[in-house]
């Protein structure tokens, strides 16, 4: 039952960006994104970035959000950023468990779950990463992973809490590599989360929508969105370059 499901393509712009280019980009971006366009397209910015972010799209159809979150609401936490301070900047999305923050952060699935309830609890919703390493592919074991990955959120949170959240899977040895897994290797994938999904709840199976991410361009996005559980990418180089994003965009829709 794709029909329920729109599509999203949100960018990552990881640590990149300045305040002149930004403007460059989100200008390029407000033009070139088609009005009445059916899919949702976002920025997940660097937070120092979220107040002209906020200022230059608040009246696009564009949606903007954030990269991570804390786990905690307030408190002596430096260098922290809580959910509430997102939404003061009008952020919709955040994205949580980037597999950067898991491997040079250390942030297990439980801590992920923790600040996907953050991000919850005041409105936003969380883009949860997901994904296998390459070692991790070549032992047979990819399916295993992600759903160990997804099944932490449940048993921390229940599964209610996948309902207004976004799932993206990344393969990590796609993102930023230049190597895309296949339409069919990550629509299998796909297919694997919507069926843990099912198995929780039926009207989440046809509900959430999964991202995929991986080195996703203007040249391959349409094969990938083409899949029956693909909805939308999560993209990273590629959204720091307003052509390429917006034919992504185009590509969902
Ligand atoms: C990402 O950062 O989430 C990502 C998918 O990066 P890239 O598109 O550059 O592979």
């Amino acid at each position: 039952m794709t029909e329920m499901r729109s599509k999203l393509v949100a960018g990552n712009w990881k640590m990149h960006g300045s305040l002149t280019e930004n403007e460059g980009l989100l200008g390029a971006l407000k033009i070139g994104f088609a009005a009445g366009s059916q899919a949702q397209c976002a920025v997940c910015v660097p937070y120092p970035f979220l107040g002209q972010v906020q200022a230059l799209l608040r009246d696009s159809p564009i949606a903007w959000g954030a990269q991570d979150v804390s786990e905690h609401a307030k408190g002596a936490y430096t260098g922290e950023v809580s959910a509430s301070m997102l939404q003061e900047f009008g952020c919709r999305y955040v994205i949580v468990g980037h597999s950067e923050r898991r491997a040079m952060h250390a942030e297990n699935s439980r801590l992920v779950a923790r600040k996907l309830r953050a991000a919850q609890s005041v409105g936003l919703r969380p883009i949860l990463c997901v994904g296998e390493t390459l070692a991790e592919r070549e032992r047979g074991v990819t399916e295993a992973v992600v759903s160990a990955q997804l099944i932490a959120v449940v048993e921390e949170l229940g599964a209610d809490a996948l309902a207004q959240a976004v799932i993206a899977y990344e393969p990590v040895w796609a993102i930023g590599t230049g190597k895309t897994a296949s339409p069919e290797q990550a629509q299998a994938v796909h297919a694997s989360i919507r069926a843990l999904l099912r198995r929780q709840d039926a009207s989440l199976a046809d509900s959430v929508q999964i991202l995929y991410g991986g080195s996703v361009k203007a040249g391959n996005a349409a094969e990938l969105f083409g899949m029956p559980d693909i909805d939308g990418g999560l993209v990273g180089g590629a959204s720091l370059d307003a052509k390429e994003f917006l034919a992504i965009c185009q590509a969902a829709g």
